[in-house]
């Protein structure tokens, strides 16, 4: 086994480690307070190549590897994670499910001004009534000649007010009621009515939208993939997410982590640093073994990605441990820095705030242990395969 970093992966890191340092890090808990999506942000990474890092070059990307992705959106997420899930839901759920099931027309019209950051993409699966069962959704798609209209309602769409392009699923065969009568749509701005911005506890910094809409018609080239296949661009677009999502939780740790160290490093109290309270060294010594632990989960699921082995039970691993560790290690920072972690004068409650969400979005806790249990069991059943492929 080889745990080191190539030199391009080394180099996108690094890359995204000074311009998160440089251009993010200082504006953050401003953006917070004030709850800004910094769309000027988006338009500099896509000149850096950071907005389709893992988009292959012919289609405008950088060429780069799924592994270089994760460690993009880790460092982006240790600056701010509203920018994490800006860039993760723009890349690995409206960008790459186009690269994967696009037509070749789909491909070269719409991923280039993606992986440039010209558009943004959004992913528009969830809405009122449908959640966790997301293939109960009602939005509906109904014939209309050579194309389709469009009619429902879409709730906590990240991107959709700034998003030029949506990834969104609608019902097509409104004779079944589960997932097998849903198909995915490539729908543009002018499309979507976006009718409320969401107020959260924390990714400030992003944007969290309700879009309806209201009969639209497009022509049966805005389908991508095929009539009925709606929910495997979907579940093959969040298996690939989810590990996209583990790395913003492993980013929101390590942010939490180094502040804590910092301060129990300066802080003193009965004439010591608390840095020498064994209670603060066994905190620290937890909270660095268990981000170790998350970021080896989920460069374990990457790698495997990349690979084009089976990642789906690796990627809902990766975001179980990461996103528990995420919110263990923000909430126990907090305690490190005592009274001064509870103010805004320091970071680690917006680490906190940021981190909760990490077990909800692209699949609950309570559904990544569903996705793992199946995938335990029937890998037991069939005994050797999957296995044998690890
Ligand atoms: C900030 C934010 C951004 C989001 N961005 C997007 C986006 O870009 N696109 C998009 O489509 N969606 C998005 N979502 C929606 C998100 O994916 C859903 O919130 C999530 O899938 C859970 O669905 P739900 O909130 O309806 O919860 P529910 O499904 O109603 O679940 C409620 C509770 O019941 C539990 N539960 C449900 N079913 C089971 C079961 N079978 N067994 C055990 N427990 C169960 C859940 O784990 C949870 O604890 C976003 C949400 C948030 C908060």
């Amino acid at each position: 086994m080889d745990f080191a970093l190539n030199d391009e992966q080394r180099g996108i890191q690094e890359l995204a480690r000074e311009v998160a340092e440089a251009e993010i890090v200082p504006h953050a808990a401003a953006w917070d307070r004030e709850h800004r999506f910094p769309v000027e942000l988006y338009a500099r990474l896509g000149e850096l190549g950071l907005m389709g890092v893992c988009v292959p070059e012919e289609l405008g990307g950088a060429g780069a590897d799924f592994l270089s992705y994760v460690l993009v959106l880790e460092e982006l997420s240790r600056a701010d994670a509203g920018v994490g899930v800006t860039v993760a839901v723009h890349t690995s759920a409206a960008t790459l499910p186009i690269v994967a099931f696009g037509s070749g027309e789909q491909r070269g019209r719409l991923v280039p001004p993606l992986a440039r950051g010209e558009l943004l993409g959004a992913f528009a699966l969830t809405e009122p009534e449908s959640g966790s069962d997301a293939g109960s959704l009602r939005t509906t798609a109904t014939r209309d000649g050579d194309g389709w209209v469009i009619d429902g309602t879409k709730q906590w769409i990240t991107n959709a007010s700034h998003a030029g392009l949506f990834v969104l699923f609608a019902r097509t065969d409104p004779t079944t009621t589960g997932a097998r009568g849903v198909s995915a749509f490539l729908l543009d701005r002018e499309h979507v009515e976006v009718v409320r911005e969401e107020e959260k506890l924390g990714l400030n910094s992003s944007s969290t939208a309700d879009i309806r809409l209201g009969g639209v018609y497009v022509p049966a080239d805005r389908m991508l993939h095929a009539e009925r296949k709606g929910f495997t661009v979907a579940m093959a677009t969040l298996d690939g997410g989810r590990i996209g999502i583990a790395a913003q939780a492993v980013g929101i740790a390590q942010a939490a982590y180094d502040t804590a160290r910092a301060y129990a490093l300066e802080r003193r109290q009965f004439g010591s640093r608390i840095a020498d309270f064994q209670a603060i060294q066994f905190t620290l010594a937890e909270m660095s073994t268990s981000i170790d632990a998350a970021r080896l989960l989920t460069y374990r699921a990457a790698w495997r990605k990349q690979a084009g082995l089976p990642h789906t039970t690796e990627g809902a691993k990766a975001k179980l441990f990461a996103s528990r560790v995420a919110v263990d290690v923000a909430r126990d920072a907090i305690q490190v820095l005592g009274g001064y972690g509870y103010t805004k004068e320091f970071p680690v409650e917006r680490y906190y705030r940021d981190a909760k969400v990490t077990e909800i979005y692209e699949g609950t806790s309570e559904i990544q242990r569903i996705v793992i249990a199946r995938g335990i069991l029937q890998q037991h059943e069939r005994t050797l395969p999957v296995v044998g492929a690890v």
